[in-house]
């Protein structure tokens, strides 16, 4: 009981162990895909700034030569009004500046020109129209808007190209006149639709009113998102300009954009949009992954943790019916016949310091723990049965060997030998040796034995277990007195006294009978008040006569106070059984019979040998009275 309790104990805190670890593992696993998640984002956050930070950049170059041209024009031009050059000198310059422009920067810039002191001079000597009010150009506004600095001006369609086009323009030192230079959008629309970015839903650039001057998608330039309504870009530009936020999250039709946005010179936006599910896609596959790989891990790692929980409960069953079984044995140990080791797997306290860390020559320790122990009077049984290199002929086919003997502590005790395994060969590999302690059994079937064998009145052998016995002398050839006999008038004795003294007198007869004889002759009670004792080794005459005198003696001191002085008496049937002899036990005794019946006609106890000579002569029986 104490055992099962101990062992749920153990399975519950195994139980406990178990799940804890999982939960703490399945936390620090989750924690650090959280983390992992995070950073991720984080990650891939910087990456959209970073991108529109990179065109950020290349807007602004785009730009700068093109700004540094104006403004060292607008210097150039402001200082030449200033010493009163004329319009020819002026328009001169834009034409030189124009070429040297186009030529040595870049043929983005489509030249310079502007209204001077109230005349619109070309350096591309573009005559506009009649109806053409310079002052009346966006290019002019945004100059005269802006004060002194540069200003980039929204697309508008230009006169002269009839393209959508974007200037830059800067108002100059006299307030009136502005000098101004064109760019055209086309290699900087290139730009937007060169990025190529699957996680980028559109790259673009706001001016400060809301107009679309670069977009990924081309269609998208000249319109007015502040104007757009309920569209996503519409929200992404009420959100761009109330907020002005460098990143923000746009929530349209359920999906959601992440917008990050650089503010150029002049409340210009560059701005970035990625889909959100497409930039953390990847990010919640590996997540969503990671989860279920965990999940199926988990699921994985508790059906293995249930076997091996389930196994070692099955274990623990087997270790609990095992040490049951053991719990029989004293002593109980592992040998390896062929390496010779010996391992302990349970033995008195006695024996286990005696071994101490001795494993190694089974041999020698089984024979000096053995000897150690066993009685002297075992000794050389024991050592025979332990002798392991004859254990595997005497084994056999057999499962198991055992030998009983005498311990000098614990009384009788059961030697045995169980085969654990052999070689392919059939060669005895491991063994195990266990000692039983059966000293109690042994007792009860010694009792049993005994009261099998004993005629219970007189304590003699009984009639089975004396005819068994005789038997076996005879086989062994042994010689001997067999005498056969009865009391007299036994029936009156129990007629006149009753039974209770007919019992008293065939007890005593037995104790006659056990004092006459030696305790190693064989006494037996046939049944009722007959009787057999067969002396080993008796043959001569003489000394039998001697014995049934000693007997017959005996008998005649019998005192029984209700019988008075009536005697009791015996007539007895001798053979003398010499060992050349070979007659049947069924043959002894008819002969005996005879004698007895012969004895029985002559008065008190009386003996008649079976000899023929002697028993055809009438004389030949001895009365003793
Ligand atoms: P004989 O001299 O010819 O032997 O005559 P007997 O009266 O002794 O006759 P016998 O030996 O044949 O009688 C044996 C009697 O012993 C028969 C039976 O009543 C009696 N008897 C048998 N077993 C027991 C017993 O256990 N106790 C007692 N008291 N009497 C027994
Ligand atoms: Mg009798």
């Amino acid at each position: 009981m104490k055992n099962i309790e101990s062992r749920r104990t153990g399975s519950r805190s195994f139980l406990i162990l178990f799940s804890v670890t999982l939960i703490l593992l399945i936390t620090l696993i989750g924690s650090t895909f959280y983390t992992m998640y995070g950073v991720s984002k984080e990650n891939l956050i910087s990456l959209g700034q970073d991108n529109t930070s990179q065109f950020e950049r290349e807007v602004l170059e785009y730009f700068r030569d093109g700004m540094q041209i104006v403004e060292v024009a607008a210097a150039r031009l402001s200082l030449m009004m200033r010493r009163g050059a004329g319009s020819g000198e002026l328009h001169s310059y834009l034409v030189d500046e124009t070429d040297i422009t186009r030529k040595m920067v870049n043929s983005r810039y489509q030249g310079l020109y502007g209204v001077f002191q109230g005349e619109y001079l070309d350096g591309l000597n573009f005559v506009p129209g009649k109806d053409y009010v310079p002052e009346e150009r966006p290019w002019y506004k945004a100059a005269v808007g802006n004060g002194g600095s540069t200003v980039l001006v929204a697309p508008y369609r230009d006169e002269m190209t009839k393209t959508d086009t974007i200037s830059i323009s800067r108002l100059l030192d006299d307030r009136k006149s502005v000098v101004s230079m064109d760019l055209s959008l086309e290699e900087i629309q290139k730009l937007a639709e060169r990025v190529n970015d699957d996680t980028i839903k559109s790259l673009l650039v706001l001016d400060d009113q809301g107009q679309v001057v670069v977009h990924r998608n081309p269609g998208e330039v000249g319109k007015n998102y502040l104007q757009e309504g309920h569209t996503l870009w519409g929200a992404l530009a009420e959100k761009l300009y109330a907020t002005k936020d460098n990143a923000f999250e746009v929530t349209f039709d359920r999906e959601h954009y992440m917008v990050y946005v650089k503010e150029l010179e002049g409340g210009w936006y560059v701005v970035t949009m990625t889909d959100e599910e497409r930039t953390f896609a990847a990010l919640e596959y590996i997540y969503n992954t990671s989860l279920c790989i965990l999940f199926l891990v988990f699921v994985a790692v508790g059906v293995i943790c249930i076997k091996v929980y389930h196994r070692r409960l099955e274990a623990e069953g087997l270790n609990a019916q095992l040490e049951s079984v053991a719990s029989i044995y004293i002593s109980m140990h592992l040998i390896d016949v062929v390496g010779d080791t010996f391992s302990e797997i349970r033995s008195s306290r006695d024996v286990s310091m005696f071994m101490g860390d001795r494993h190694q020559n089974a041999r020698q320790s089984l024979s000096v723990i053995m000897d150690l122990v066993t009685d002297d009077q075992s000794k050389n049984l024991v050592a025979e049965f332990i002798d392991l290199d004859t254990l595997d002929e005497r084994m056999g086919d057999a499962h198991t060997i055992t030998q009983e003997f005498q311990e000098i502590k614990n009384g009788w005790c059961r030697g045995r030998f169980v085969v654990v395994d052999r070689l392919p060969d059939g060669t005895l590999h491991h063994v195990l040796w266990m000692v039983e302690l059966i000293d109690e059994e042994r007792r009860s079937r010694e009792r049993l034995k005994y009261l099998s064998e004993t005629d219970l009145m007189t304590g003699t052998r009984n009639r089975g277990s004396g005819e068994h016995k005789i038997k076996e002398m005879l086989e062994y050839g042994e010689c001997g007195m067999f005498c056969l006999l009865d009391a007299d008038r036994f029936k009156s004795i129990n007629d006149t006294y009753g039974h209770g003294v007919g019992d008293q007198v065939i007890i005593e007869i037995a104790h006659c009978l056990k004092r006459a004889f030696r305790e190693s002759d064989i006494v037996m009670r046939l049944g009722g008040d007959e009787f057999v004792a067969f002396a080993i080794g008796i043959e001569n005459e003489t000394i039998a006569r001697k014995i049934i005198g000693r007997f017959f003696d005996n008998i005649e001191k019998i005192q029984i106070p209700e019988m008075g002085r009536q005697k009791v008496t015996v007539s007895m049937g001798v053979v003398l059984y010499g060992k050349e002899d070979d007659h049947s036990f069924q043959e002894i005794y008819r002969r005996a019979d005879r004698c007895t019946y012969r004895s029985k006609k002559m008065e008190g106890n009386y003996v008649t040998f079976y000899s023929d000579e002697a028993f055809k002569s009438a004389g030949s029986g001895t009365s003793f009275d």
